[in-house]
């Protein structure tokens, strides 16, 4: 029973360690310039969403492909109006993304690039905040880890993220954990159907064919069943 229970933390570490390694391998091989923007100008491509919880308008566009998941957003305060091609619910909006979970600085008129990162499901998410200051000039704050020079060699994302998204985790997780959990124990299946198959027993090898039915007389497990 305790050997189960290690299997399992040991599998669930490795699938956990694995779904990390696979976003933040998304996240170097990403470009932030890539992201969608906006365009104040025209409004073209850009959907609005209104925030109940802290009062607050977004204007924002997404794209979505293999494992990644960028948007950018800007608030525009209290408004309730917003010039857009069609306003969201709430539910077309990411869990992750600052326009669900509020900017804790209650930053107004800053502008956002979110991204998630993932495969399968997106586990991890990193969020820029662009500010201008008194003077104008523009400010930057990106909750995510600053590669060092070394490491951005391998693709043009100079950050990965910290933060989890909890339920594509979990999933991503498992999954992984399930997989190594299948490449361990496809060595001891196929030696049992070897066995089986040669008339000896599945679990000891012993030669059955001189015992038609009942237990194995070497290791007393039952004839004719495996796994
Ligand atoms: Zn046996």
């Amino acid at each position: 029973m305790k050997r189960v229970a290690i299997l399992i933390a040991t599998l669930m570490s490795l699938g956990f360690l694995t779904t990390i390694v696979i976003a933040w391998t998304l996240a170097i091989r990403t470009d932030v310039s890539g992201a969608p923007r906006l365009n104040p100008r025209t409004g073209l491509g850009m959907l609005g969403y209104y925030s109940p919880g802290d009062s607050v308008a977004w204007v924002f566009t997404s794209v979505q492909y293999s494992g990644v998941f960028e948007l950018s957003a800007a608030n525009r305060g209290h408004q309730q109006e917003l010039t857009v091609d069609r306003m969201v619910d709430e539910g077309e909006v990411p869990a992750w993304s600052t326009m669900r979970r509020g900017d804790p600085t209650a930053a107004t008129n800053a502008f956002y690039i979110e991204q998630g990162f993932g495969w399968p499901s997106l586990a991890m998410a990193q969020r820029y905040r662009y500010t201008r200051d008194a003077s104008g000039s523009q400010q930057l704050d990106v909750n995510a880890l600053h590669l060092p020079p070394d490491l951005r060699r391998f693709g043009p994302g100079e950050y990965v993220p910290i933060r989890l998204i909890w339920k594509g985790a979990a999933i991503n997780s498992a999954l992984f954990g399930w997989i190594y959990f299948c490449l361990l124990a496809f060595p001891g299946i196929v030696v049992r159907a070897r066995r089986a198959r040669r008339g000896r027993c599945w679990s000891c090898g012993y030669d059955l064919r001189a015992t038609p039915r009942g237990k194995c007389p070497e290791c007393g497990s039952a004839i004719g069943t495996s796994g």
